[in-house]
């Protein structure tokens, strides 16, 4: 059985927490961003699990448009400057509390995502320790 990696994810740019206590997926905390598309805006919770491509949003997204994300605390757009491997938009970026960066793709639809160790030895023997691999 694989064992499920909740990460708890902060914002790049201002630090704040951006888990969400209020709103569970199952029993765990969901991660909240405020997003907009070129004609809503509105806020997406994702799941906090690795892998999961559970969500909810609180406007209506077609498949396959791309969602500009925002730390709901600093207001920042959380998009970095590189692309999805699978279908090119945007990606986005949280930091990941124990060490890490966990990037998903901006596109509703695609479930791309990794996660990204600056120092691998070091962050990923941390990561597996908080995890418990
Ligand atoms: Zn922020
Ligand atoms: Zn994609």
């Amino acid at each position: 059985m694989e064992k499920e990696v909740s990460l708890s994810v902060k914002c790049p740019m201002c630090d704040s927490s951006l888990m969400e206590n209020h709103v569970l997926f199952g029993n765990k905390p969901t991660v909240k961003v405020n997003i907009e598309t070129e004609h809503d805006r509105g806020v997406l919770w994702l799941s906090c699990i690795y892998g999961s491509s559970e969500k909810k949003l609180s406007i209506e997204i077609a498949d396959g448009e791309i969602v500009d994300m925002y730390c709901p605390h600093c207001n920042k757009e959380l998009a970095i400057e590189d692309n999805c491997h699978e279908c090119n938009a945007p990606l986005v970026a949280f930091v990941i509390k124990a060490g890490g960066v966990v990037r998903i793709c901006s596109r509703k639809g695609c479930d791309s995502h990794h996660i990204v160790f600056k120092e691998v030895s070091a962050e990923m023997s941390k990561f597996y320790y908080e995890y418990g691999f």
